[in-house]
């Protein structure tokens, strides 16, 4: 039995799950936010248990460090030693990592190399990483990159058609995320469905938001881009539109090229089109109540969703399952409703009562006589982080 700690790291805040493996059983769980802060918050929740913390943490060594010594006090480790590797989430690996990567100084730099394609990730997660260093020195540490598992995409598919040469000097292409994600459920599907051949659409339904096409257990599409702001509207995010809009809303609206983008992605999507949140179940309620810009906001997402759900049918040549996961995904029973109303004609067919009882368990919702077999299956990111530590360990 293995301790692992699976890490995600961002610009104030980090995110861990201990696991136990090969067994996959999650020891304790915990978040610390507002690192920087005098009122920075630690909780960490273990054998139903949960305990907080509110204390000034100067920067992420301090943070980790403190996190460290609450496992001992807790209980929940005897000693340090018995964590034997830590797997860090990065959002951007561009074409360079192609697996996951056992962390050193050349891997460091090339992350950071990677910083102009993901600007708010790669630096913080590189914070978190030496963090984790100094505290855990002898442990090994792992990389493990949301844009992995589409490498596997053909470039007819990865290529944008601006000119060539942006791609040559600068990255520009399609890399795609919540690879991790994708990956798990592509993997229990797989088993769900029993079948080694397999034509597998995925819809990963959170704040952010991606659909994959997987054949075969491999991405040969997805619909984020060169940043997550690519694809199908989500919490906060526009998705697909016509990049002339930045100059029309610039020129009205005196706005600078980065202030559209940050309308793009944190001021649209569901908030921008309701008005009233970017939660969906804000959104549910208002939607309950009469308001039709909650409703609208739902119409879109389920329309654009059902365009590549098409598209990736025809690219796969069928479909054997669609699967959604991601707290939206798990738990939204109407928009998952709405989505497969949509794809009567492919001879999608939802069990509409098993549906609406549906709330992050794996499930199969489909009819019986549905032509596609339609799944809720439960994301683990942090199962899979866990899993490529072990495999780097081995
Ligand atoms: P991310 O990881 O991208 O931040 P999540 O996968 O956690 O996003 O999804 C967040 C979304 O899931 C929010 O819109 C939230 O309203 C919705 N959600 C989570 N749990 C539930 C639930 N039990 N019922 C309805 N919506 C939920």
């Amino acid at each position: 039995m293995q301790k692992i700690m699976a890490v995600n790291a961002g610009s104030s805040s980090i995110k861990f799950q201990l696991l136990s493996m090969p067994e996959e059983i999650v020891i304790a769980s915990g978040l610390i936010e507002r690192i920087g802060l005098e009122d920075a918050n630690v909780t960490i929740k273990y054998n139903d248990k949960k305990h907080e913390a509110v204390q000034p943490i100067k920067d992420h060594a301090v943070g980790v460090k403190l996190v460290l010594k609450m496992l001992i006090e807790l209980k929940i480790v005897d000693s340090l030693e018995e964590i034997t590797g830590v797997g860090h989430r990065v959002v951007q690996g561009g074409e360079f990592f192609q697996d996951a990567a056992i962390i050193n100084e050349a891997v460091i730099q090339k992350i950071a190399d990677l910083k102009d394609l993901a600007p708010l990730h790669n630096p913080a997660h590189i914070t978190g990483i030496k963090a984790f260093q100094e505290a855990l020195p002898k442990v090994i540490q792992v990389a493990v990159f949301d844009t992995t598992f589409h490498q596997t995409m053909e470039k007819e598919t990865f290529m944008y058609a601006t000119p060539y040469e942006y791609y040559e000097k600068y990255g520009v292409r399609k890399y795609g995320f919540h690879g991790t994600s994708h990956n798990f459920v592509a993997q229990e599907c797989a088993k769900l469905l029993n079948k080694k051949d397999s034509k597998i659409i995925i819809c990963h339904i959170g704040n952010g938001a991606s659909l994959c096409a997987v054949k075969d257990g491999k991405s040969i599409d997805t619909s984020m881009g060169l940043t997550p702001l690519e694809g199908i509207p989500m919490g906060t995010r526009t998705g697909n539109l016509d990049p002339t809009l930045i100059d029309l809303i610039s020129t009205k609206e005196n706005k600078s090229v980065n202030d559209i983008l940050n309308v793009f992605n944190k001021k649209s999507g569901y908030i921008g089109i309701s008005g009233v949140s970017h939660d969906a179940r804000d959104l549910t309620k208002g939607m309950n109540e009469g308001n039709e810009r909650c409703k609208l906001a739902f119409d879109i997402q389920a329309k654009r969703i059902v365009d590549y759900i098409a598209s990736y049918y025809v690219l796969l040549g069928g479909c054997d399952a669609i699967c959604f996961t991601a707290g939206i995904g798990e738990n939204v029973w109407h928009l998952r409703e709405n989505i497969i109303n949509r794809l009567a004609v492919l001879g999608a067919k939802l069990d509409t009562e098993k549906n609406k009882t549906v709330y992050g368990s794996q499930e199969l919702i489909s009819h019986k006589d549905s032509k596609i077999k339609v799944f809720v299956i439960p994301t683990n990111e942090e199962v899979m982080i866990a899993r490529d530590v072990i495999k780097k360990m081995a």
